[in-house]
């Protein structure tokens, strides 16, 4: 089998991988990306709501007052769904989930992600101007509505929490919103416009739009499997259809199954998954939507994409692996035909996606512990759209040895001991 040797191989062409591939390209060096499909962004990406989350700086933490574990545990609270057959497996991983929801560890993720989450549009920006697919990030921003007091209550502690971090989200009485989203249904009685966050009508687009880019500056993109990572002589090596491949620095960047290559490696981090789903509809006559849209209290998103009104649903709590169940979506569906002008289903069966999470609900950037030219690009959970490019920027610089621009210390693996 012939073997190639190359300045850096990512593993992995979705958002993550590939944005990280254009960075480190950027500053000088010849990058392979390696992954099982033949097109980027083919998974995760592929099937996300596809807002660029500049607001995303609370993470999304576990419930900690009793009586909404309860409603949690019971699949009561439609936000989330638990399948129990999958509990024994990831229960140790929730765990230290529900440990690192404290605020205090909410207000130490805030810290570290404000500075990353607030560089992710400008980032997200100059890839798009520069592969010519400014078309596909929308300056629509995206609302968050509500449909009681109580889910009143909720958002407007979220906009107190976010003050200090400078996001300045506009509350909208019922007329407000109807005068932005006119086809919003009677369900809802007020919302939030988060007017900042950029939107894509088509998430896999945008990503593919950024791997022309990735290939027309010299970059190659090979098929194969990651998991043939092995050490070679002077760096690692992978196996492709094409033969072999050395590099002496390897990024992986393989969203929810990093996690399978890490742990063969030999570093046990307490990854787990939040799945969802999405489903295509059709809009009612001429009703549409100009912007994603939160149904907040029954955390389903719909947003406006190229392929159809997409639903995209909360977290599935099940193992990474679990079959496909319809059961979350029947559960949202009737809220969102309440809510939305959707008509019939569009997909023959509802996608499913995988947010690959840690309980810190921060990304993991930076150096394999003790693998040197090991680098790891991956956990970006609900913000990999978002985070992807300036995640690449950063990994890129700790690489290339050039001053960080944010402080990449609360993103090293490490910190889970
Ligand atoms: C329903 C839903 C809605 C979301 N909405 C948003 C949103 O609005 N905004 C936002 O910022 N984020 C959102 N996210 C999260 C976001 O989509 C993910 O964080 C992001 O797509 C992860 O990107 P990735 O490149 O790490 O992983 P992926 O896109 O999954 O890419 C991983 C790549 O690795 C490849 N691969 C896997 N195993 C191997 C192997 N053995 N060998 C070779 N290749 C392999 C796969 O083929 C794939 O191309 C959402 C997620 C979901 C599920």
């Amino acid at each position: 089998m012939p073997s190639q040797t190359i300045d850096v191989i990512v593993l992995g062409a979705g958002i993550v991988g590939v944005s990280a591939a254009l960075a480190i390209q950027a500053r000088g060096r010849a990058v392979a990306i390696v992954d099982r499909m033949s097109q980027a962004a083919s998974e995760t990406s592929f099937g996300n709501s596809g807002i660029v989350q500049s607001e995303g700086i609370l993470p999304y933490v576990f419930p900690r007052k009793p009586r909404e574990i309860m409603r949690a545990a019971l699949n009561r609270d439609p936000r989330a769904h638990i399948r129990y057959g999958a509990l024994p497996s990831i229960a140790p991983a929730l765990w230290r989930y529900f440990q690192a929801s404290t605020e205090a560890g909410k207000t130490e993720t805030a810290k570290a992600m404000a500075a990353l989450v607030g560089a992710a549009g400008a980032e997200h920006r100059k890839l798009a101007a520069a592969a010519n697919a400014g078309a596909l990030l929308r300056e629509t921003g995206w609302v968050k509505v509500w449909r009681s007091a109580r889910g009143e209550a909720l958002a407007r502690k979220e906009i107190e929490e976010l003050k200090p971090w400078g996001v300045s989200p506009v509350p909208l009485d019922r007329s407000a919103l109807l005068a932005l989203e006119p086809h919003v249904g009677e369900a809802a009685i007020g919302g939030a416009h988060y007017p900042d966050p950029l939107t894509t009508p088509d998430p896999q687009g945008l990503a593919q739009s950024y791997t022309a880019l990735f290939l027309e500056r010299g970059g190659r993109m090979e098929k194969g499997d990651a998991t043939s990572l092995e050490p070679a002589a002077s760096g690692w090596m992978v196996t492709t259809e094409r033969g072999r491949l050395a590099a002496r620095d390897v990024v992986i960047a393989l969203g929810p199954w990093s996690n399978d290559l890490v742990r063969a490696l030999g570093l046990r981090l307490p990854f787990f998954v939040k799945r969802g789903y999405h489903m295509h509809y059709e809009a009612k006559g001429n009703a549409g939507l100009g912007r994603p849209v939160l149904d907040l209290e029954k955390g389903y998103l719909i947003a406006p994409m190229k392929l159809g009104l997409r639903l995209t649903t909360g977290a599935e709590f099940a193992r990474p692996e679990d079959a496909s169940s319809p059961a979350h979506l029947a559960r949202l569906e009737p809220f969102a035909r309440e809510m939305f002008p959707i008509g019939p289903r569009k997909d023959a069966a509802p996608w499913l996606g995988r947010r690959p999470c840690l309980p810190d609900m921060r990304p993991i950037i930076g150096p394999f512990p003790g693998k040197p030219g090991l680098w790891l690009d991956f956990a970006h959970h609900h913000l990999g759209l978002t985070l992807g490019p300036i995640s690449g920027r950063l990994l890129a610089e700790m690489m290339t040895g050039a001053p960080p621009i944010v402080d990449p210390a609360p993103f090293r693996a490490e910190r889970f001991g």
